[in-house]
């Protein structure tokens, strides 16, 4: 596995610093492990980071001993802390947080738990801190939006791999077969191809089953006439990407040709309406139009794409404007999902799905697989 340089992690350290300081933190205590993987390079189940005005104090247990060493060995501004035996990473970040007097300290609000929050503020006031604990939200995230040229490297090189993947796996989706061998196929094909576990559960959703949007693999076996819905994904250097075709098995009906034609279509119109500036609603209105235009808008029941990096799912979201939430523009260096669908209750169902780089004059296919396979 490949994990970013220093130089690259310093930038990133140092976005986060001026991050902290446009909001007046001096020191952000960081429990989202992407995050802890973003800014550090560690790659763990289980993790702690404070972000310091002077260093970074990483916290993992003795299973990442190891890990720890050479990440404080890489990046000097790294400060390895291995818990020690009967302790707490949350005792831990307390540990590092007292010496700081006079602090604005961030905590990621949409990560911490109440009761560790809880944990935190009393065992700090028993020690008479004088620093506060201030709730702060999506600065680590803000940053990872738009991705560095390694991370697009790494990206570009899942996207690669995963094509390969679908290229060897989309001609054995045949009758008789159950859509669980099929996915057997595809996380074995996906090790072989590089990457370290797939990105999600695979799905291969066959017949009314590609009705479906999130249908698993079961035991069905896939029938002559089938539509089937294969949807994979692999996290390769920590990275996700992710593909979905739709195959038409042995004698397809006309209606059968002409969803996915129409899915193609909208795909299409999504990734034209992709400009750095435009408002992802933009882009996913481009795809729901044109399947109006076809009469099958209704048909189409979930957003068009999602962002992807460290998480599967992850900014920018590309859906329908939400009263509560204002996504920030697209801008060069996103890499997101164009998945639009088509589903009908008992009849099947229909989605293509491919990634995609947000440049400085639109937008860069990053996986390349015949979409009528
Ligand atoms: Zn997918
Ligand atoms: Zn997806």
């Amino acid at each position: 596995m490949q994990i970013a340089p220093p130089d690259i992690l310093a930038a990133r350290i140092a976005a986060v610093r001026g991050e902290l300081s446009a909001t007046r933190l001096d020191a952000l205590v960081v429990t989202s492990l992407p995050n802890i993987a973003y800014l550090t390079g560690l790659f763990a189940s289980a993790a702690a980071l404070v972000v310091e005005p002077e260093q970074l104090a990483l916290i993992a247990d003795s299973r990442y001993a190891e890990s720890l060493k050479d990440r404080a060995n890489e990046c000097p501004l790294i400060d390895a802390i291995e818990l020690p035996p009967g302790s707490s990473y949350d005792q831990a970040i307390v540990d590092v947080l007292a010496p700081l007097q006079g602090a604005r300290v961030g905590f990621e609000a949409t990560h911490l738990t109440v009761s560790r929050h809880r944990f935190l503020t009393s065992t700090l006031g028993r020690r008479a801190w004088e620093s506060s604990l201030v709730e702060s939200d999506g600065v680590i995230e803000r940053l990872r939006v738009r991705k560095d040229a390694w991370e697009i490297a790494r990206l570009r090189d899942g996207a690669d791999r995963l094509s390969t993947v679908a290229k060897c796996i989309l001609p054995k989706v045949l009758a008789g077969r159950t859509e669980a061998e099929v996915a057997a196929d595809i996380e074995r094909q996906l090790r072989l191809e590089g990457f370290e576990r797939p990105a999600f559960d695979t799905i291969v959703a066959s017949g009314p089953n590609a009705a479906l949007p999130h249908a698993r693999a079961g035991s069905r076996r896939i029938e002559d006439g089938d539509l089937v819905v294969v949807d994979f994904g692999g996290v390769l250097d920590g990275y996700c990407t992710d593909l979905t075709r739709t195959i038409a098995v042995g004698h397809a009906e006309d209606r059968h040709r002409r969803v996915i034609e129409q899915v193609i279509e909208a795909q299409q119109a999504a990734f034209d309406a992709v400009q750095s500036g435009r408002a992802p609603e933009s882009v996913d209105a481009g795809a729901r139009d044109a399947l109006a235009r076809h009469g099958i808008g209704d048909a189409f029941t979930h957003g068009t794409g999602h962002g992807l990096g460290l998480e599967v799912h992850e900014a920018p979201r590309v859906t329908r404007a939400r009263p509560d939430h204002a996504e920030p523009p697209l801008a060069a260096g996103m890499v997101m999902t164009l998945e639009p669908g088509a589903y009908f209750p008992g009849w099947g169902g229909v989605r293509i799905e491919d990634d995609v780089l947000v440049t400085a004059d639109g937008a860069e296919w990053l996986t390349d697989v015949p979409r009528i396979p």
